[in-house]
């Protein structure tokens, strides 16, 4: 048995659902007998593990905070929007009647229902965490109601499943923790009946529920680790994560379209991929494939034809090894500054400490002892959301907003500083990007970091921060995303990442 999971980016509209679909039939009917015989089941053995629509979680979220800050037409705005949108996608995909009138009838309903929390938490004139994963939970089970129905449409049974049944999690709402036991009990109990029934399960990635029931999330970007915990509770023979990339690669297509995909990869060698912000795999995805010793495939569901790289415990001895650029953009920088001499280690702590608590991810962080600073990589949607907590943590009121303290600093290249009790100063610098190198072991004698620098220094790049491993094994900066494109290109060709002959070519 296969276990599926599809990235938002690949179900961005209708027809790219209908693309998902058109990949979902082909793998039923390419699939080896001997796969299905194993896992007994009558299905061709897949299980579909879906993201929410591209984007749809980020609005959620946004609508939520909205409703907390009393910006009323802001979240009934964002409700319409995700109506329509879900909407379309059934009405250009569904041409059954009875399909579409059922489905679209329960989007409205869910959408009716995510009003409702909005209403309540407008009332509350708070988020918590617990409300915002009640909020967040509702992308997913949009997307997987609507692929359930254009596959069953196309002839193949297939039922939409509610993680919040499957996925049993402690309560650490944000970034829940899945209780194994049971949860490989209840998938077991659930999906196992559909799947000899001849059913396929589409189940709803990120998502899961405490004992008691109440919903939860496995963090942003957990549909991976959703896949990988179903693969593992139900002894799946691979886990493939379908996005819109060819796998992973030497640097994103994008930027560098000569970049190579990495064939084959070790769970070690990815896991610090992961780490290192590779979008298509999220950290923890790799843990419970590991421990059942499940080979991972990530593919392109825009390029099906492409083998993609597959991520196993031994891989092939002769692979080539190359060293990965990860970049990421969408981010802001956050600097929490001292002043005075006063700056302790406490300080950053104590910032760290209420972020995590208010449920924000920091992507990457760097202190200066002798700046008597803290920078911070956050999501741009993120960003008022985090100088506000900060605010609250440093200032001397508890209800003040970043927006309104008096400004110190102002200008484009180190952004805008404003004023926060007597110590401090609170700064941000929109449109920001990051780029990590990860080296691979054997690629070369000296460690990445100080090749990567080498490379940097040659090119004049600007970095505004740098975290380094202690092993230099991997190192990050934090530049201007204005400078990302050249950057990536140069450094791609400085560490050697260009197919062989192209650099002839250059020279
Ligand atoms: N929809 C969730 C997010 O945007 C989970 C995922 O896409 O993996 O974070
Ligand atoms: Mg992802």
């Amino acid at each position: 048995m296969i276990v599926h999971k599809f990235g938002g980016t690949s179900m961005e509209d209708g027809p790219l659902f209908g693309s998902v679909a058109d990949i979902l039939i082909q793998q039923q009917e390419t699939k080896k007998p001997s796969l299905a015989e194993k896992s007994g089941a009558k299905s061709g053995g897949m299980v579909v593990v879906v993201s929410a629509m591209s984007g749809v979680t980020d609005d959620l979220i946004a609508g939520a905070r909205a409703a907390a800050e009393g910006k009323d037409s802001a979240h009934r705005e964002i409700k319409a929007t995700l109506l329509s949108r879900h909407l379309d996608v059934v009405e250009s995909m569904l041409t059954h009647s009875r399909e579409r009138l059922e489905i679209g009838g329960l989007i409205k309903e869910q959408l009716h229902e995510l009003e409702r929390l909005y209403r309540s938490i407008a009332v509350l004139g708070e988020l918590t965490l617990r409300g915002c994963d009640a909020v967040a939970s509702f992308g997913e089970q949009l997307s997987a109601n609507i692929l359930a129905a254009i596959l069953r449409e196309r002839g193949m049974p297939a039922e939409a499943v509610n993680a919040t049944q499957l996925i049993v999690t402690d309560d650490t709402f944000g970034a829940a923790v899945p209780l194994v036991g049971p949860t490989r009990q209840r998938l077991q109990q659930r999906i196992k009946p559909l799947l000899e029934r001849g059913v396929v399960p589409v189940i709803t990635g990120y998502i899961g529920a405490t004992e008691s029931g109440v919903t939860t999330t496995l963090g942003r970007g957990g549909s991976d680790y959703t896949a990988a915990i179903v693969g593992a509770g139900l002894d799946a023979d691979e886990v493939w994560l379908w996005s819109d990339v060819d796998g992973i690669l030497t640097a994103d297509p994008n930027i560098v379209p000569e970049a190579r995909t990495l064939a084959e990869l070790s769970y070690s060698e990815a896991t610090e991929l992961a780490y290192f912000g590779a979008e298509v795999l999220h950290p923890k995805t790799i843990r419970p494939v590991i421990e059942h010793g499940i080979p991972l495939r990530i593919r392109n569901s825009f390029n099906p034809g492409h083998s993609g790289t597959l991520i196993t415990e031994t891989p092939s001895l002769d692979r080539e090894l190359l060293p990965p650029i990860i970049s990421a953009t969408g981010l802001s920088l956050i600097a929490i500054g001292s002043e005075d001499d006063n700056w302790a280690l406490q300080m950053a702590a104590r910032g760290l400490q209420r972020l995590s608590e208010a449920g924000l991810e920091v992507l990457m962080f760097s202190q200066s002892f002798s700046e008597q600073s803290l920078n911070l990589v956050v999501r741009k949607q993120d960003q008022a959301h985090c100088l506000n907590v900060l605010c609250r943590e440093f200032g001397d009121g508890p209800h003040q907003e970043w927006s309104k303290l008096p400004v110190s600093r102002q200008n484009s290249a180190t952004g805008t500083f404003r004023r926060l009790g007597d110590v401090c100063t609170l700064g941000t610098k929109d449109r920001v990007a990051t780029i990590s190198v990860v080296g691979v072991p054997g690629w070369s004698e000296t460690g990445i970091a100080s090749q990567a620098f080498a490379a940097l220094g040659k090119y004049g790049a600007r970095i505004i921060a740098v975290a380094q491993a202690a092993t230099e094994q991997s190192v990050s900066f934090c530049i201007p995303e204005e400078q990302l494109t050249d950057t990536v290109r140069h450094l791609h060709r400085e560490l050697g990442l260009e197919p062989r002959g192209t650099q002839d070519d250059i020279l």
